[in-house]
């Protein structure tokens, strides 16, 4: 990097709302979803690409005199978005599933029509490490622009060990050569390809996929797509259990179509989160609760699917679960990388509160990826990835829709928009 980009001391002051998420140093359950933290007139300093001091502007200006002010205008100001859940790296798209869905084709009619999920994966074992890096990378300029700053992406469009490794190897690149923030998760049991029977696939990736994934250090998670046609409760148990013998975290798929146990099961395994859950009861919500297991609530896609079964909410948070909030963003069941939209999508569907929806988009999020103590909130000492909104009040994230709200985006201290 060129030292003369590296600005040593930034102010950006006069935030109508700077949403810092200050709070307890662990995921945010029950009432304290609703505790943004927010403090008027607000500004931070930064320092070497961390977060130095934040307070009102008026004080923070006298303390850092030799710094260069940015005046953010009466603008609401927050922590970069942490999306949890996506699937970054994929080829081409899947416009024949989405005119056959608006034509009212079922899913059973579509996959064998255009191919679902399989055609997706011909289509990213026919692209070179190259192509997907170009086209990942215009993803990751979308998430940027919606304000998101850091990105949990999952592999599964491969389904060969040559395949996975090049997309985890497409997501190390991307962390290199773009201002996105990758976490990348092993997701080699999305589906089980054509070529192979499902023993012999779940063989492949706890004998030679997982192994790989983990000594090539590609991987911080490993996920499984636990669902009836794809990977059942115990084909999904093996290979999680694998994973964590590897020193892999967990996160899953379950409960997406019916209520198949999975959240018992990443209870059971002690997994960083429970990913879908539009199906899960109360026991499945007891037993993430006593296994401290955070759910990921992905609405985009159950709103991209024309479907009304969104996840329980605000049973999961009345049980006192630290719910996080993603885009899922796929090519076939929820293409929007926009934080904003899932905002707009938990308050109105799912009846979220647009405070909770933003600790669940932040702080949370950022928990769930091991990252609490760097990202998801605006305090001292942690990144300075900071997304300027040219609105004055944080609600209005979640209730103007469809319109890009995004000002000014400050990643590790430098402004990339
Ligand atoms: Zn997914």
């Amino acid at each position: 990097m060129c030292p003369s980009n590296i600005v040593s001391t930034l102010a950006l002051l006069y935030a109508s709302q700077l949403v810092t998420l200050a709070g307890p140093k662990r995921p945010r359950v029950g009432k304290e979803l609703s505790e943004l933290g927010i403090i008027r007139d607000g500004g931070i300093s930064i320092r070497d690409g961390k977060i130095d001091i934040v307070g009102k502007s008026h004080e923070i200006e006298k303390k850092a005199d030799d710094a260069e002010v940015v005046d953010l205008g009466g603008r609401v100001a927050l922590p970069g978005f942490v999306d949890a859940h996506t699937h970054l790296v994929f080829a081409g798209n899947r416009l024949e599933d989405f005119e056959r869905r608006a034509r009212g084709e079922t899913y059973e009619q579509i996959a064998k029509a255009s191919g679902g999920i399989g055609s997706t994966v011909e289509k990213t074992r026919a692209a070179s490490e190259a192509e997907l890096v170009a086209a990942a990378k215009k993803h990751a300029d979308w998430f940027l622009q919606c304000g998101t700053t850091t990105v949990e992406a999952k592999s599964g469009y491969g389904l060969t060990l040559e395949d996975e490794l090049k997309i985890l190897r497409v997501m190390r690149r991307l962390n290199d050569e773009t201002q996105l923030e990758i976490v990348p998760t092993f997701l080699g049991a999305h589906a089980v390809p054509r070529e192979m029977s499902p023993e012999g696939y779940v063989d492949l990736v706890i004998n030679e996929m997982l192994p790989r994934a983990a000594k090539e250090k590609l991987a911080e998670f490993c996920d499984v797509f636990c669902e009836h046609g794809y990977f059942d409760i115990e084909q999904s148990r093996k290979i999680l259990t694998a994973a964590k013998k590897l020193g892999l975290k967990l996160r899953g798929h379950v409960d997406q179509l019916s209520n198949s146990g999975g959240a018992k099961l990443m209870a059971e395994l002690g997994a960083a989160t429970a990913d879908h859950l539009e199906k899960t009861d109360k026991q499945g919500i007891a037993a993430l609760k006593a296994a401290n297991v955070q759910p990921v609530l992905l609405p985009g896609s159950v709103y991209a699917l024309g479907s009304t079964s969104y996840p329980r909410a605000r049973e999961m948070i009345e049980a006192g679960l630290a719910v996080v909030l993603a885009t899922d963003f796929n090519p076939g069941s929820s293409p929007t990388p926009s934080m904003p939209m899932v905002l707009s999508l938990a308050c109105t569907q799912m009846k979220m509160s647009p405070a909770e929806a933003i600790t669940a988009a932040t702080i949370n999020a950022a928990h769930s990826l091991n990252r609490g103590d760097k990202i998801g909130s605006l305090e001292s000492g942690k990144m300075a990835n900071v997304t300027v909104f040219d609105c004055e009040d944080y609600r209005e994230l979640a209730y103007w829709f469809g319109i890009p709200q995004t000002h000014a985006i400050y990643v590790r201290g430098k402004q990339i928009k």
